[in-house]
C-alpha cells in the first residue's frame, strides 16, 4: 500500500513544496514510484513539474468537486522527473466555496487516493492554510511532515497546527501520525539558525529529522529549470540534505515511532 504524506504547515514560504517535490524525486531515483497532489490554488507544484497552471483543465479541482472522479484522468506524467502529477489549476481557489454544503467534503481527496494503486508514495503539498484544502490533506493522509523555517518564532502557529491535526485524528482519521519536523533553510552562518533547530529539538524530543534542509541557492533555482536538484546541482548542499531526507525517510529510523499525544 502505498505511503500517502501530507507536507503541512499554515505558514507561507517554509519549504511544504521544495520539500514535496525534491524527496519525491530523490524517492523516484530510489526506484519509487511517486504522485504528487498539488493541494494549493498556487499552483507551485505543478509549475515546478512544467505545466502551465492557466491551462490545466482537471486535476485536483476536479477530484475534490466531482465524487466520482477518475484518479487517473486527472492524473499528469513528468518524465524529467519521472513521477506523475494531480495538478492544481485556477479553478482549485474556488473549490472550498463550492464544497461548503457538501457532506463528505472533508473526504473527497481520501476517496480518490483510494484509486491510487502502483504507487509508492503519495506525496501532498498542502496551501498556507488550515482550510478545506489542508483538511482533505490530512484526511487522506497517513502522516505529515512539516516543514518548520530556521528563523525568529518559527513554532508560532505550530501548536495550531498540531491541534488540527489532532482534531483530524479524532474525527476523520485515528490513522494520523506526525512522520516528522523537518527543519528548513537552515543557514550555519547565522547563530539564530542554530538556536531554533536546538529549541524544536528540546519541545518535540524524536520527532525531528536527523536531517536539516540548508538555505541554498540552488534549491530556489531549479524550479525555474523544473529540474529537481538532484539534476540541477547534484552536489549542491541542497541535493545531499533532500538525499539524506529521502534514505531517512526510507529506513524510517529518523525519528522514533510517534506514540499518539
Ligand atoms: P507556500 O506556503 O507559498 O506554498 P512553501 O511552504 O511551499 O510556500 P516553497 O515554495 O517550497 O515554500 O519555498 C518558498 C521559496 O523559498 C521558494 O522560492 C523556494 O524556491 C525557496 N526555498 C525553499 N527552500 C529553500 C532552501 N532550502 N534554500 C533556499 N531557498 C529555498
Ligand atoms: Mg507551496
Amino acid at each position: 500500500m502505498a505511503k500517502v504524506y501530507a507536507f503541512v504547515n499554515q505558514k507561507g514560504g517554509v519549504g511544504k513544496t521544495t520539500t514535496a517535490i525534491n524527496l519525491g524525486a530523490c524517492l523516484v531515483d530510489h526506484r519509487k514510484q511517486v504522485i504528487i497532489i498539488d493541494l494549493d490554488a498556487q499552483g507551485n507544484a505543478t509549475s515546478y513539474l512544467g505545466f502551465d497552471r492557466n491551462s490545466i483543465k482537471s486535476g485536483t479541482y476536479s477530484v475534490l468537486t466531482q465524487p466520482r472522479a477518475d484518479l487517473a484522468e486527472n492524473t499528469l506524467h513528468n518524465a524529467t522527473f519521472e513521477c506523475s502529477l494531480m495538478p492544481a489549476s485556477p479553478a482549485l481557489a474556488g473549490a472550498e466555496v463550492e464544497l461548503v454544503d457538501e457532506p463528505d467534503r472533508v473526504n473527497r481527496l481520501q476517496k480518490a487516493l483510494g484509486q491510487a494503486h502502483g504507487y509508492d508514495y503519495v506525496l501532498i503539498d498542502c496551501p498556507p492554510s488550515l482550510g478545506l484544502l489542508t483538511l482533505n490533506g490530512l484526511v487522506a493522509a497517513q502522516a505529515v511532515v512539516i516543514p518548520i523555517q530556521c528563523e525568529y518564532l518559527a513554532l508560532e502557529g505550530l501548536g495550531q497546527l498540531l491541534d488540527t491535526v489532532y482534531r483530524v485524528r479524532r474525527s476523520f482519521n485515528s490513522e494520523l501520525r506526525i512522520r516528522g519536523l523537518l527543519m528548513t533553510m537552515f543557514d550555519k552562518r547565522v547563530n539564530l539558525s542554530r538556536q531554533v533547530v536546538e529549541e524544536v529539538r528540546r519541545h518535540f524530543p524524536g520527532r525531528v529529522f536527523r536531517t536539516v534542509i540548508p538555505r541554498n541557492v540552488r534549491l530556489a533555482e531549479a524550479p525555474s529549470h523544473s529540474m529537481p536538484i538532484a539534476s540541477y546541482d547534484p552536489s549542491s548542499s541542497g541535493a545531499l540534505a533532500y538525499a539524506s531526507l529521502a534514505k531517512e525517510i526510507l529506513e524510517g529510523d529518523g525519528i522514533e515511532r510517534p506514540s499518539p499525544v
